[in-house]
C-alpha cells in the first residue's frame, strides 16, 4: 500500500519550470518531480551551491581587504601626527584620506574615558571625548 503511494507520488509531474542555476547548460526548463524541485538536475544544483560558495568567499575576501587598507591608512596618520604615542586629529582630514571608520573588526573600550574603540588590526579609533569634530587614533600595544 505505502510502495503504491510511493510510486504515484514519484509519478507526478509538476507544471515546468526554469532552473535556478544561473549556469545551466541543460536547456533552463524542465518538468519538476518534487515540488520543492529547485534545479532541472542534481548537478546543476552543485554548480550553484559552488557559485553561491566562491561568491560569499570573494565578498568576504574583498572585505578584509578594504580593512588591511583602512588600517593602513591610519597607521600612516598615527605615525605622521602621534605625539608621544598619542594621536589625535580632525574628522575632516580622515573623511580626505576617504577612512570610513565605522569599519571595524572588534570593539574595545578605553578604560580612561569609558569610550568605545572602533579596532581594525594594528590600529583602532575612538571619538574625542571632547570634541565631536576630533577623533583618537589608538596602536595596539605590541
Ligand atoms: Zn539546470
Amino acid at each position: 500500500m505505502s510502495t503504491c503511494t510511493y510510486i504515484s507520488r514519484s509519478k507526478r509531474r509538476y507544471p515546468e519550470r526554469i532552473c535556478k542555476n544561473k549556469n545551466c547548460n541543460h536547456g533552463k526548463r524542465y518538468i519538476p518531480t518534487d515540488f520543492r524541485q529547485e534545479y532541472c538536475c542534481p548537478s546543476c544544483g552543485e554548480d550553484a551551491g559552488n557559485d553561491r560558495r566562491r561568491e560569499l568567499n570573494n565578498s568576504t575576501f574583498q572585505h578584509e581587504k578594504q580593512l588591511r587598507l583602512i588600517d593602513k591608512k591610519l597607521s600612516v596618520l598615527f605615525n605622521k601626527y602621534e605625539i608621544n604615542g598619542y594621536c589625535q586629529l580632525q574628522k575632516n582630514l580622515l573623511q580626505h584620506e576617504v577612512i570610513d571608520i565605522s569599519l571595524g573588526v572588534q570593539q574595545g573600550i578605553n578604560t580612561l574615558t569609558k569610550q568605545k574603540v572602533n579596532w581594525l588590526y594594528e590600529y583602532g579609533t575612538e571619538q574625542h571625548p571632547e570634541n565631536k569634530d576630533w577623533i583618537i587614533i589608538h596602536k595596539k600595544p605590541k
